[in-house]
């Protein structure tokens, strides 16, 4: 058994009851006030999810089928938000990034942390009840591309389900977190990962996957809810065409592929964004990234590489395919569509209309007929590079010839660069003020095909060389490199366009909450939780959480009160915040707020007053001039994405700081760590099979140059400390 049933959560009933001469006696099961179920009973239902009508809770992590975000809950308001206290907190214990919505049903909130953890806790209290760890290898940590996060669970006929970064697809007891059933959703000779949420449509549970910086196929697969028998999977590429294909509509789409992209899977993974629309009865998911990114390496000769990119349309009953809209055809800078999907009615001037919207990371907002996926709108939502428009007539993007590197062979600078415009941030849609408020993160990258492709079976295969473009930057003209600037968007879906814009002070994007209180809800990188006015974007209250803010917030009522729920924690600490979870290096907690709360987050762990000094020892550099540069070649692919670029671990970072390692005075020691795996239990896998021979020690000569600039960098700072003093 791998739940453990908090003592606490036993011990304070029991010490209440032994308190007070007339306690109630509540027996087994019985519903809590203001209760409809048992408390744990996680008793969620179609008709519960399809009727939408209790705004009390928060059902799914979308909050709803149409996954709007949006709570009819209007208690707290702009009039009165100014008064939202913290009413508890529970300190979370992993310090990666937290990207789960929590789920509040039947007086439990659930949420996943990283590492795939589940924990529920009493809405009313705090008091966690259970908590699951899936017991992850820290090894597999290597093949998340982009930490090891999970956005939330879902919760259906007194389940939790949760799907894990090593593939597995597991239910739990919603009451006691013990396992009903596991499911390994993956081949596990392959880098896939789960991060996305499971959705529960029709009794089945549906789950994607990621992978496509390596070397996967993607799929979605539905489960039997109950026993965990698979019902049905749709892959989004066509395999080997000298096999028979699994789906009718892959023979069509093999067509728009080249060369033997099977070979690395082809990508295409649906790892993120679905709905599900039971008028129609239809499933939509979103699609990944093409492996490589490199088109002209993945399918020599192009193509649009269906069904790449796209948002698909699938009849939930048998994973058959209805339609498809690719946003990106031929995609080559790692341009997903698999950002959170949206189903909305919109008042159109003539008539309302069921439809479906997603802002991919490409920088276009769509809007597709939720029957036909016919294209309505495509605009632009932030000033991207890499196409002047949408053709309307053909449904095509119109690119800019010179952003296409793959066709060119010549490094050039596009917006959005491969984290996108938008990623999976969750939006939020008013239907009351007809706004979708949208995490912007305006960014470019410099593209570059490589001088030489070689798979490598341990690390990323994107068919791009990262520095390769980085000279561009310094050229006149050039726009400012990497991330430009974030903020809020107020989009009308209606008419296309801008409404209002809320910039971030320190750059990085943040899931959304929208309520019926005029009031938008959103963390930041700053270290506060804010309520904007919905209307306008006025900031109204902010708590500081102590904490960089990824995911997004819910909201639900505790015993007739409205209390909004964030879970804090991202890589590194805001700038200048102490570390005061003693379990989590970024202080990773959830925070639970309501109208009058006056809990206090706790004061720094320990205060340093202690002098500058020099921090850093490492051994002097005796590598020539070309040792150091082949290894930062080597660190930049296969490094830089764990220890930081220019191995310098910020708050970014998700491995530690390697100027600082003690392997950098023993080759034989790093030798172990980097080509053996010696440090696999500390998510440190070995890289025996993708670096050439000579290149770890070549990779640590530049560690070791880098560390040697930081020392000079840090005695200059001591010196002109000391001589100021
Ligand atoms: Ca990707």
């Amino acid at each position: 058994m791998r739940a453990y049933l908090m003592s606490l959560a036993v011990a304070v009933p029991a010490l209440l009851a032994a308190c007070s001469n007339n306690a109630p006696t509540q027996p087994e099961g019985a519903a809590a006030p203001g209760l409809a179920n048992p408390v744990g009973a996680a008793a969620v239902t179609a008709e519960r999810l399809i009727a939408d009508s209790d705004p009390g809770v928060w059902l799914t992590a979308g909050r709803n089928y149409h996954e709007d975000r949006f709570s009819p809950l209007d208690q707290i308001s702009d009039s009165n938000v100014k008064n939202l206290g913290l009413a508890w907190y529970s300190d979370i214990d992993t310090e990666r990034g937290q990207e789960s919505t929590p789920v509040v049903v039947d007086g439990v909130l659930y949420l996943t942390t990283a590492w795939s953890m589940v924990k529920a806790y009493d809405i009313t209290s705090g008091a966690k009840i259970w908590e699951y760890d899936p017991k992850i290898d820290r090894a597999k940590g290597a093949d998340a591309c982009c930490d090891v996060v999970n956005r939330g669970v879902a919760a259906w006929n007194g389940k939790i389900y949760v799907g894990t970064i090593d593939g597995r697809l597991i239910a739990l007891n919603g009451r006691t977190g013990s396992v009903v059933w596991e499911k390994q959703t993956t081949d596990t000779s392959l880098p896939y990962t789960i991060t996305g949420v499971p959705r529960i449509v029709k009794g089945k549970v549906v789950i994607g996957n990621g992978g496509a910086e390596y070397r996967v196929r993607g799929y979605v697969t539905a489960y039997d809810a109950e026993t965990g028998e698979q019902v049905w999977r749709w892959y989004s590429v066509p395999g080997d065409p000298a096999q028979p294909f699994e789906q009718p509509e892959l023979a069509e789409a093999a067509k728009t592929w080249n060369g033997e992209w099977w070979k690395l899977g082809g990508g295409g993974t649906i790892w993120d964004g679905m709905a599900y629309d039971p008028e129609l009865d239809t499933l939509y998911v979103g699609t990944g990234n093409g492996t490589p990114w490199n088109q002209a390496i993945r399918s020599p000769g192009g193509g649009d590489n269906l069904y790449l990119s796209s948002i698909v349309a699938l009849d939930p009953n048998t994973g058959g395919y209805k339609w498809h809209y690719q946003t990106t055809p031929a995609e080559t800078w790692d341009y997903t569509a698999t950002q959170p999907i949206m189903i909305a009615d919109l008042n159109y001037p003539t008539g309302k209309r069921r439809v479906v919207m997603q802002a991919p990371k490409n920088g276009f907002f769509y809007v597709l007929d939720a029957k036909t996926g016919e294209l309505l709108s495509a605009e632009k939502f932030a000033p991207l590079t890499w196409a002047t428009h949408v053709d309307m007539k053909t449904g095509r993007p119109v690119e800019i010839p010179s952003a296409r590197f793959d066709k060119t062979g010549i490094p050039v600078i596009v917006a959005p660069g491969a984290l996108g415009m938008h990623n999976w941030h969750p939006m939020a849609f008013s239907p009351e003020t007809g706004y979708v408020y949208l995490p912007v993160t305006h960014s470019n990258a410099a593209y570059a095909g490589p001088k030489e492709f070689k798979v490598n079976l341990q690390g990323w295969n994107t068919g791009t060389d990262f520095a390769g473009g980085s000279s561009l930057y310094s050229q006149p003209g050039a726009p400012p490199r990497g991330n430009v600037e974030s903020y809020i968007l107020a989009y009308d879906p209606i008419a296309g366009k801008e409404v209002f814009r809320i910039k971030n002070d320190v750059y990085g994007a943040s899931g959304l909450l929208a309520t019926s209180g005029n009031l938008i809800f959103s963390g930041n990188h700053k270290g506060e939780f804010v309520a904007y006015r919905a209307d306008n974007g006025e900031k109204l209250w902010s708590a500081p959480t102590q904490a960089r803010v990824v995911a997004a917030a819910s909201t639900f009522l505790v015993n007739g009160q409205q209390h909004v729920a964030i879970l804090v924690g991202a890589r590194g600490l805001p700038e200048g915040q102490a570390r005061t979870n003693p379990v989590s290096g970024n202080n990773s907690r959830i925070l639970v707020f309501k109208a009058g709360g006056t809990a206090k987050l706790p004061e720094a762990l320990e205060k340093s007053s202690e002098p500058l000094k020099v921090t850093i020892d490492p051994p002097l550099l005796t590598a020539n001039n070309e040792t150091v540069a082949e290894g930062e070649q080597g660190f930049r692919n296969n490094c830089a994405t764990c220890h930081g670029g220019q191995a310098v671990a910020a708050a970014g970072s998700i491995g530690p700081d390697l100027r600082y390692s003690a392997l950098l005075r023993d080759v034989a020691a790093w030798n172990g760590a980097v080509l053996e795996g010696n440090r696999a239990q500390r998510g440190m896998p070995g890289f025996k099979a993708s670096l050439r021979p000579g290149e770890s020690e070549a990779i640590q000569a530049y560690v070791i140059r880098e560390a040697n600039s930081e020392k000079a960098r840090q005695e200059a700072a001591v010196a002109a400390a000391s001589a100021g003093r």
